[in-house]
């Protein structure tokens, strides 16, 4: 087989796995249109390592090295979902940029994405995948997100994609009033995924489901 045909062939795969996993999307209860074209159009299989390309379009977590896993697409979804629910958010903070994956969900999504990452080698490679991939409105900063990115505070969401213990303080501190925080909270397996409102008076709290996530951690490496 020549390599054009080579990519014409996995090119045609590629979009019937990701079909298939949009489907499974639905299945599972996602309805927004916005966020399942995303996950129908962005090439999941360029934020992972070469040898786990093939597996990119399956619904489920995958290694990107020290010790990090790229979220789950179900999950992506349904935390992207969960924060657009109130209506459109112009600025977007996103906690744990990991492979760029939910930063690219969300670039195409909202006006701007700002996002931290704690690990160096991780940011490094999101920076040239976003770059790659022409997406413009991404700022991304190696440092400890539970600082927050005070320079482009208030936010009108803020996504945090490791778990803390409780909700950080310094992070709901940067929510724009009516802004919304999605993330989970918990240790190992207690975890839940929660959605935090900013509103005139203080603070709302809702429970969205059970989850597992890597733990936030704190300084960076
Ligand atoms: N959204 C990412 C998820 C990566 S896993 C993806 O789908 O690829 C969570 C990420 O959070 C890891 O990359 C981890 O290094 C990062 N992280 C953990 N604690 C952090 C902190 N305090 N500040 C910034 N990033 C943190």
């Amino acid at each position: 087989m020549t390599a054009a045909l080579c990519e014409v062939g996995i090119g045609m795969t590629s979009q019937r796995t990701r079909e298939r996993l949009v489907q499974r999307l639905v299945e599972a209860g996602i309805s927004h249109s916005g966020v399942l074209e995303a996950m129908r159009s962005l090439p999941r299989h360029l934020f992972v390592d070469e040898a786990l390309a093939s597996r990119a379009y399956e619904d489920s977590s995958l290694p990107i090295g020290h010790g990090q896993t790229i979220s789950q697409p179900y999950i992506v979804a349904r935390m992207t979902e969960a924060l657009l629910a109130g209506g459109p958010r112009d600025t977007v903070l996103e906690i744990g940029t990991g492979s760029g994956f939910q930063t690219a969900v969300l670039a195409s999504l909202v006006r701007r994405v700002y996002s931290v990452e704690r690990v160096a080698d991780l940011y490094e490679k999101a920076e040239r995948r976003l770059r790659g991939l022409k997406l413009r409105n991404v700022r991304l900063r190696h440092g400890d997100g539970h600082l927050g990115w005070s320079d482009y505070a208030p936010f009108d969401g803020i996504l945090v994609t490791a778990a803390p213990e409780g909700v950080p303080r310094g992070l709901v501190a940067q929510l724009a009033p009516g802004g919304c925080m999605v993330l989970p909270v918990g240790r190992n397996e207690q975890q839940a995924l929660v959605r935090v409102t900013r509103t005139e008076s203080g603070y709302e709290h809702e429970l969205i489901e059970p989850v597992v996530f890597v733990p936030l951690l704190g300084g960076t490496a």
